[in-house]
């Protein structure tokens, strides 16, 4: 293997810069050439593709989002613009294509590895959402949890002085990893996960309990993929006659600059596409697993739906009575 690109696609997150980084050196430690492919697959079919050197990512790896951009790309769907990506990695001789991003990102890098003759690709687990398979953490799920969590302990101070009820909506797409951790670390009362199926009257029944119990507030922590947190208050609305605040996080959860941990992640999974990148291995994504780095084939890690830890959500549940 001589020359290889890199590309971040799908939704940004905190330490795809650091990803980005490991990617360039560890393949110029090896004498391999490296490309950086702007705007994600966007870039690949519009020919946005420039050579990386040590110093393109020189100061980069404790800052949020990615300096080679991100973009959806709808089209990347058909083949025949995919041809395109495929030609203009050719021109360049590009053997070997490392996609940092969702599931999304990795379909496209699997039709890639079929379509093209030679092209091999690796898949890099990068998104807040923590809902890709064949890992135990994504890239930027760390700072994204730390962002939440910091929300929270604001947002509690003024819960408690008004004896409010707090909704908190956060994001994760159709995964409840998000909402599931950061509620646990906040010592949320009730956490709104898509996995598990809620009951809004319970609910309702638990905070009345609470506030006679002399409860000061109570946090709800809703993920995004239950429904938004006005939803939410209007469904308790329905049951209890409460005083509730609705606070919706948005995209600082995206952002900031990348935890010790997610740095240390992306610099694992990056130099570790690389590897196997020169070992000839293509359509598979790296992960950590009990934190041993891992290869999972990219049909394996659509095959299966992503969970949750079960036992963590009851324990959640059974801290917060
Ligand atoms: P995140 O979940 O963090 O948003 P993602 O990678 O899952 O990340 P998507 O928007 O689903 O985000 O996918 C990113 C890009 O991957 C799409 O814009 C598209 O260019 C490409 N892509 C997605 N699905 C496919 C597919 N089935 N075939 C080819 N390309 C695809």
């Amino acid at each position: 293997m001589k020359k290889i690109a890199v590309l971040t696609s799908g939704g940004d997150s905190p330490g795809m810069n650091a990803a980005i980084r490991a990617v360039v050196r560890k393949a110029i430690y090896h004498d391999i050439e490296v490309y950086g492919v702007y705007q994600g697959y966007l870039g690949l079919i519009n020919d946005n593709i420039e050579k990386l050197e040590l110093g393109s990512v020189g100061d980069m790896i404790q800052r949020g989002g990615t300096f080679l951009y991100s973009a959806r790309c709808p089209e990347f769907k058909e083949k025949e613009v995919r041809a395109k990506a495929i030609e203009n990695l050719e021109k360049r001789g590009i053997e070997g294509l490392v996609v940092i991003g969702g599931d999304g990102s990795y379909r496209g890098a699997q039709r890639l590895s079929e379509e093209a003759k030679s092209l091999k690709t690796i898949g890099v687990p990068g998104t807040i959402d923590n809902d890709i398979n064949g890992t135990d953490f994504t890239i930027g799920f760390d700072t994204a949890l730390n962002t939440i969590i910091d929300s929270v302990d604001k947002i509690r101070d003024t819960a408690s002085s008004h004896e409010r009820t707090f909704i908190i909506e956060v994001m994760g797409r159709d995964a409840g990893d998000l909402a599931l951790w950061s509620g646990l670390a906040a010592g949320a009362e009730t956490i709104l996960i898509p996995e598990v199926k809620s009951d809004i009257e319970e609910i309702a029944e638990k905070i009345q309990q609470g506030m006679e119990r002399g409860k000061k507030h109570s946090i709800i922590v809703c993920a995004e993929g239950v429904m938004t947190g006005n939803q939410c208050g209007e469904e308790l609305k329905k049951f209890i006659n409460i005083d509730t605040r609705v606070s919706c996080l948005g995209h600082i959860q995206r952002g900031g600059t990348p935890t010790g941990m997610d740095r240390v992640l992306a610099s694992r999974l990056g130099g570790y596409a690389v590897e196997l990148l020169i070992e000839g291995e293509s359509a598979k994504a790296v992960g950590i697993q009990k934190n041993i780095l891992t290869r999972t084939n990219f049909d394996e890690i659509f095959q299966s739906e992503h969970s949750i830890d079960n036992k963590m959500y009851e324990l959640a549940n059974q801290l917060s009575i």
